[in-house]
């Protein structure tokens, strides 16, 4: 019987040819229809010689055609709902760009520009020129570059003065930033020796002066970025490890990870020290991340003395680890918007976010809430909850911003974590996947990051929620 079966799938070519398929030739061409066709009539005999007892008509393929065609062109790569609480979240792509870096990445990626091209001499460029100034004048350094990411900034300063050489870190700076940045790590490819000193909640700056030998290429100090060590500490303070490192002769680098260029207490948030003061206590190297609290593009800037960064420019690995145009051309839209800092909290997404008061996501809560219960409304009790939201990446995080959230909790029979898990896929899985987390028995979306509301609302319609209860 199976076998009869088998014997009648169409060939490639019999399909190729029927009229239902000419519609997804002109849209795909041949080459691409040519091979899913194959590999669904592969399929096909497959489910034939197992446990199928039906063979599709012709109709039948062209519509499995069809679907196999959309679902490898379907873009992986998609927008989401971050409502997550956490407005720098590193696997949702960290900040959002403002509208004047769009447009810069949309101008200078369309075609040629400039990029290392002197266009007063005709002569050849340095991609660095078009933000150096700017970098300069906003961190007070006499110098600067940038690099793919903060991990590669680090790298790169590191192989650059500290190749074959010793570098002192405080054990209570040893970091791992998310999965893959562990400074050890770093350190040993960029093929220096890490000296441990201190305690892990005690370093002192006799700890520090015993460490440096002759060996010793620079003091380094990192930022703790995710975690805080609380209770009987102590830390040796910038100006006294810029003292250290100058006696020494030997330069004085700070990873500031998250890194800002203005002091966000003014904005009513949380301390972090800015590019400039650190340089301002004595460092000669800084470097940070262009996408964390900056709210720029992916990117690592360093910034400091200028016959560091010369010596940081020539090192081949810079060339392998340059940004690209885009890049440039976004950053610089959004350094230009420093220059006004007043206007900042309006203009820069990231911090637009992060300065949300609580009276106006309870507003937006208010709003988008009868869209929620109208959607949802039969598989779970909805309602605005108090939550807390954390600024994410890293970036101060013991602080944390009052917030609200639409709360949902499942009218369960089958039992709440199944039913939680199953509402929180059927969010995911909407056109524009809304990822929320869960706590205490709810899914919980914290409106702080939501700025379409009619995007939100207008497609919680399609919500597919048969299987929760
Ligand atoms: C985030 C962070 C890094 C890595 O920065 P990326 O831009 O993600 O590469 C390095 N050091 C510290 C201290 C950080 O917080």
């Amino acid at each position: 019987m199976q076998n009869q079966l088998l014997s009648k799938v169409p060939s490639v070519d019999k399909v190729l040819r029927d009229e239902g398929c000419q519609r997804l030739l002109e849209r795909h061409g041949l080459k691409l229809v040519t091979s899913v066709i194959r590999t669904t009539l592969a399929t096909i005999r497959s489910n034939l010689a197992g446990t199928a007892t039906e063979l599709p008509d012709m109709q039948g393929v062209i519509t499995l055609v069809a679907e196999g065609l959309n679902s490898q062109l379907e873009a992986s790569l998609l927008p989401v709902f971050n409502l997550t609480g956490t407005v720098l979240h590193t696997n949702l792509g960290r900040a959002g760009l403002p509208a004047e870096a769009l447009n810069a990445i949309i101008t200078t990626a369309a075609g040629a520009s400039n990029l290392e091209f002197d266009l007063a001499t005709g002569d050849r460029g340095d991609r660095d020129n078009h933000i150096e100034a700017l970098l300069c004048e906003l961190t007070g350094a006499e110098s600067a570059t940038v690099v793919n990411n903060n991990a590669a900034a680090v790298l790169l300063v590191l192989n650059t003065l500290a190749l074959n050489q010793e570098v002192p870190v405080s054990r209570g700076e040893l970091v791992e930033i998310g999965g893959s940045f562990r400074v050890p790590d770093i350190m040993a490819r960029a093929g220096c020796r890490l000296v441990e000193v201190g305690t892990t909640n005690r370093t002192h700056r006799k700890d520090y002066s015993n460490a440096i030998s002759d060996k010793t290429a620079l003091l380094m100090k990192v930022h703790t970025s995710n975690y805080a060590i609380k209770g009987f500490t102590t830390s040796v303070a910038d100006t006294e490890l810029a003292e250290i490192a100058r006696q020494h002769q030997i330069p004085f680098v700070t990873d500031l990870g998250s890194g800002t260029l203005i002091d966000l207490r003014k904005f009513e948030l949380p301390f972090e020290p800015t590019a400039g003061e650190t340089i301002e206590n004595g460092a000669d190297l800084v470097t940070f991340s262009g996408d964390k609290l900056l709210g720029g593009p992916q990117a690592g800037i360093i910034a400091g003395r200028q016959d560091l960064i010369a010596r940081i420019k020539a090192n081949p690995m810079k060339r392998a680890l340059r940004v690209d145009k885009m890049t440039i051309s976004a950053l610089y839209e959004v350094l230009k918007l420093y220059l006004d800092p007043d206007r900042l909290t309006e203009r820069l997404p990231t911090l637009r976010l992060l300065t949300r008061t609580v009276e106006e996501i309870d507003a937006l809560a208010a709003r988008v809430h009868p869209a929620v219960v109208a959607a949802v409304g039969a598989i779970a009790e909805v309602s605005i909850v108090d939550c807390q939201s954390q600024i994410g990446s890293g970036s101060l995080p013991l602080d944390l911003l009052a917030s609200k959230a639409i709360g949902l909790r499942p009218a369960a029979k089958k039992g709440d974590g199944v039913a939680l898990e199953r509402m929180s896929n059927a969010f995911r899985s909407l056109p524009i996947p809304v990822i929320g987390r869960i706590n205490a028995g709810s899914l919980i979306f914290d409106l702080r990051c939501l700025e379409d509301e009619e995007g939100f609302t207008g497609q919680l319609s399609e919500l597919k929620t048969a299987d929760v209860l």
